[in-house]
């Protein structure tokens, strides 16, 4: 029988009714006389620091935690072309979260480098100044567009690799992918200096835990950092059981018995990796224990969705339409006020409120909001 975290959830709403609400609420924001730009505070005194962009929601894996073959099938209705915020559109967005805090950007999806031509929003985002800017990749197309993507000035690139054995890789990608490519994609991405890479393994019960200690083997010294994420409960679709969660504690414990490990400090607050190294020396790794040790309390992420919607929260299930702003000729000053409200108003604790009901409710799709 499923575990179960016995906590109340009060964020079960109807989907129609809160959409109008937050669009309401945008519109009316950016009616408002104009406030100067200028870092953000949400409602529990969290900076926003962080903007995740989905250039896509379209992926050419089908991981069976995230976008299970049976659902996004070729009868899956993906947004059209005209519903995707242009990368003029991303790139005005994006100055306007900098212009009020975020020192961070990372392209996601769907799968990134799909997105054609992704490059030149690269360059785009790449003017806006002294920012961290990162992609998240299944790294299938990363040997062909590594160079590409830091000569447009990417400065780092997050590799997802849920297991060096080929069997088990290609189950969980569902597409037949082999594993040689992905790592071949992570030379290419060391070579061109999208450094340091980050390596992301979702650990599922029963399908690759035992890929934990290969993993931190292999990775162990080459400077990468091999990160371990719990299965979340994202989206309606993965069919996600506590069950299936391998907790962080447990694969720090496995790890430690064989490679001893010593806790480090975050880099900044709000990180979500729980950072350790090798007591001998060596590089680094993480977990990201978002299902076991929720940490909503210094989340500083805001999403922009595909079609230009910003989610305040990975477990939302609406966000706030900009792109109808955008699309309406409203002014910086405009949009820059709903995102200000937006920010401001932002109360989301969902991973500290989660219940054995909540895979019931309608939450977006993480190929959607972008992981
Ligand atoms: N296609 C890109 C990739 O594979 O990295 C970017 C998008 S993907 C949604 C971003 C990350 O989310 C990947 O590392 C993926 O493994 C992770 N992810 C997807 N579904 C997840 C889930 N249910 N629990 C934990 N991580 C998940």
């Amino acid at each position: 029988m499923a575990t179960i975290i016995p906590l109340t959830d009060a964020r079960i709403p109807d989907a129609a009714e809160q959409r109008a609400r937050h669009d309401a609420f945008v519109r009316a924001a950016a009616s408002e006389a104009t406030a100067a730009p200028g870092p953000l505070v949400d409602a529990r005194g969290r900076p926003l620091h962080d903007l995740r962009i989905s250039v896509t929601d379209r992926c050419n894996f089908r991981c069976v935690y995230c976008m299970p073959k049976d659902v996004f099938d070729s009868d899956y209705r993906f947004l059209p072309h005209g519903d995707l915020l242009t990368f003029e559109e991303i790139a005005r967005v994006a100055k306007l979260f900098v212009d009020r805090g975020v020192a961070k950007i990372r392209l996601t999806g769907g799968e990134p480098l799909l997105r054609r031509n992704v490059e030149r929003l690269v360059e785009m985002l790449a003017r806006l100044g002294d920012i961290d800017l990162t992609l998240t990749t299944n790294g299938a197309l990363l040997a062909k567009k590594a160079a590409g993507l830091r000569d447009a000035g990417l400065t780092r690139v997050t590799v997802s690799l849920d297991s060096l054995d080929d069997a088990t890789f290609r189950a969980m990608n569902d597409v037949d992918f082999p594993v040689a490519k992905v790592l071949d994609g992570i030379d290419a991405a060391a070579a061109a200096g999208l450094a340091p890479l980050k390596v992301n393994m979702v650990v599922k019960r029963g399908m690759n835990e035992r890929s934990i200690l290969p993993m931190a083997r292999h990775f162990r010294g080459t400077g990468h950092i091999l990160r371990f994420i719990e299965f979340m409960d994202v989206g309606a679709t993965n069919g996600w059981r506590m069950d299936d969660v391998v907790p962080a504690a447990e694969i720090v414990r496995t790890i430690d018995a064989e490679m001893p490990l010593v806790a480090v400090d975050p880099n900044y607050a709000g990180e979500v990796a729980e950072r350790w190294r090798y007591r001998d020396g060596g590089s680094e790794v993480g977990v990201i224990a978002s299902v076991t040790q929720a940490f909503c309390r210094t989340c500083t992420r805001a999403r922009l969705s595909t079609d230009g919607k910003v989610y305040t929260c990975l477990f939302a299930t609406d966000g706030f339409d900009l792109r109808g702003l955008l699309r309406e000729g409203r002014s910086d000053a405009a949009i820059g006020n709903a995102v200000a409200a937006v920010w401001s108003g932002r109360a989301d604790r969902y991973s500290e409120v989660r219940t054995a009901n909540t895979p019931r409710v309608p939450k977006v799709e993480m190929s959607y909001i972008g992981g």
